[in-house]
C-alpha cells in the first residue's frame, strides 16, 4: 500500500486512548501539527495564542504584536476580564479568551507564560499554558489554534526546551482541536521545533 505523501513538517498522530471527562469525549480522533515560519497575527485561524503577561493589558513581543493589529477591540474586553474576573491577573499557566478584532482569526486566547528560571522548574507552568489554551479554544468549539513559541522571548525560556514541551504537551491533551500550528517567527525557532516534531 503506498502511503500518503503528508506535507513537509506536518505530522499526524492518534490521541491517548483515554478520555477522562466529557469535554474530551467529542474530539474527532486527529490532531495535525503543522510549523509556520511567520507572524502569528496573520494567521487566517479560529483561535490564536496571546504570550500575554498577567495585567492582560498588553507588553512586547506577540503581545504587543497582537494588540497593535488587532486593535482596541481586544484590550477593552482584556479590561473587562480584568475587572470582573483578574482583578489581581491572571495566574501563571492559565488562559482566557477574548474577541480578535481586527487580526483574521475568531478569538484569541491569552495565556500567561512562566518567566525562565535556572533554579527552579517551572515547566509544569509552561505545559499548563498550552494544555489550558487547548481546553479554551475546545470550549468555544475552535477547531484551529496557532501558538508561538510561549515564554521563549522576553520570558527567557531556551527554544529547545520550549519546543519540547510545547509539542509533547500538545500531543498528550486530548483535544477536539483538529489542527494546531506553532508560528515561529525566526529561522532559528523553525528550525529547533522541525527538529524537536520527530
Ligand atoms: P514571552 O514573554 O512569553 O517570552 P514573547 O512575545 O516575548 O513572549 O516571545 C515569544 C516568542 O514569540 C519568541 O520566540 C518571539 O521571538 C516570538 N515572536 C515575537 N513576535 C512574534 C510574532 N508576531 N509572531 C510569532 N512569534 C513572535
Amino acid at each position: 500500500i503506498q502511503a500518503t505523501p503528508v506535507p513537509y513538517a506536518t505530522v499526524r498522530f492518534a490521541p491517548a486512548p483515554l478520555l477522562p471527562d466529557a469535554r474530551r469525549s467529542t474530539m474527532a480522533g486527529m490532531v495535525e501539527l503543522v510549523l509556520v515560519h511567520g507572524d502569528i497575527t496573520e494567521q487566517a485561524v479560529d483561535a490564536v495564542v496571546n504570550a500575554a503577561n498577567s495585567s492582560l493589558l498588553g507588553g512586547g513581543g506577540v503581545d504587543g504584536a497582537i494588540h497593535r493589529k488587532g486593535g482596541p477591540a481586544i484590550l477593552a474586553e482584556c479590561r473587562k476580564l480584568r475587572a470582573s474576573h483578574y482583578g489581581k491577573g491572571l495566574r501563571t499557566g492559565a488562559a482566557v479568551a477574548t474577541t480578535a478584532g481586527n487580526l483574521p482569526a475568531r478569538w484569541v486566547i491569552h495565556t500567561v507564560g512562566p518567566v525562565w528560571s535556572a533554579r527552579d522548574d517551572r515547566s509544569e507552568l509552561l505545559a499548563s499554558c498550552y494544555r489550558e489554551s487547548l481546553a479554551v479554544a475546545d470550549e468555544l468549539g475552535a477547531q484551529t489554534v496557532a501558538f508561538p513559541a510561549i515564554s521563549t522571548g522576553i520570558f527567557g525560556w531556551p527554544m529547545d526546551d520550549g519546543a519540547r514541551i510545547a509539542i509533547e504537551t500538545v500531543r498528550s491533551a486530548g483535544t477536539s482541536v483538529q489542527r494546531v500550528s506553532f508560528v515561529l517567527f525566526s529561522h532559528d525557532g523553525y528550525a529547533i521545533f522541525e527538529k524537536a516534531l520527530v
